[in-house]
């Protein structure tokens, strides 16, 4: 089975990518860290992540950079936010991921356009969210458990311009696959989350 896992920055769709894909013993691939590698190697490169030519050429980018724990930061997130609208660089990216999602016995993939381009296809498609101060909350206690200085205010402006690239795309742009379920995790601690969300995969793996 493939289980599409879809929603914007910080709203916990990792975390409950992760934990469905243990559940149900699948391998699980992050999509961001694909263009979190293209970002960061645009800048290694002394390239504009803006200019779509040089964001292209990075999509062959080094593998082994996707277990370094720099693509994890702010930083990394904000340049993937920028080479993630060129459609060239989505293109590029494509295959690879089609691949990982259509392999034998089924996968998990988180990202923002599983569902609605990679793995239309998918058994079970979950769009993740919450509020906006709530997952600028999340953030910014984050980044304070990592020891990264940053403001309340910082991470919430940070988030508000990441949701205005990746809605605002004419190239796959973030939204619900009109048969995804909404998971609206505001309200939910980390444990209460994933066990909605383990109990959507459930119900319809029994459909
Ligand atoms: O999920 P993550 O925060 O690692 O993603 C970083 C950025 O990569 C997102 O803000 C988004 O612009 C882009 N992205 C995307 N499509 C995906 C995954 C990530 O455009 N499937």
């Amino acid at each position: 089975m493939i289980v599409a896992v879809d929603g914007p920055t910080a709203s916990g769709k990792g975390t409950i990518a992760a934990a469905i894909a243990r559940h149900l013993g699948l391998p699980h691939l992050d999509t961001g860290l694909l263009y979190r590698a293209v970002g960061w190697t645009v800048r290694e490169h002394g390239g504009d992540p803006d200019d779509p030519a040089d964001a292209a050429a990075a999509t062959a980018f080094d593998p082994s950079l996707l277990s370094d724990e720099r693509l994890r930061g702010e930083d990394a997130g904000s340049l993937a936010s920028r080479v993630s609208v060129h459609p060239e660089v989505r293109d590029a990216l494509f295959a690879r991921q089609r691949a990982f999602a259509t392999q034998p016995g089924g996968a998990v993939l988180d990202g923002r356009d599983i569902g609605t381009v990679i793995a239309p296809d998918a058994t079970v498609k979950l769009f993740v969210t919450a509020s906006a101060s709530e997952r600028a909350r999340r953030r910014w206690m984050e980044l304070k458990g990592r020891g990264v200085a940053a403001t309340l205010a910082e991470v919430e402006r940070d988030i508000a311009r990441r949701d205005a690239r990746d809605i605002g795309r004419p190239d796959a742009p973030l939204k619900p696959a009109a048969d995804a379920f909404v998971l609206d995790t505001t309200p939910f601690g980390r444990d209460d989350a994933i066990r909605a969300a383990l109990d959507i995969v459930e119900a319809a793996r029994r459909s």
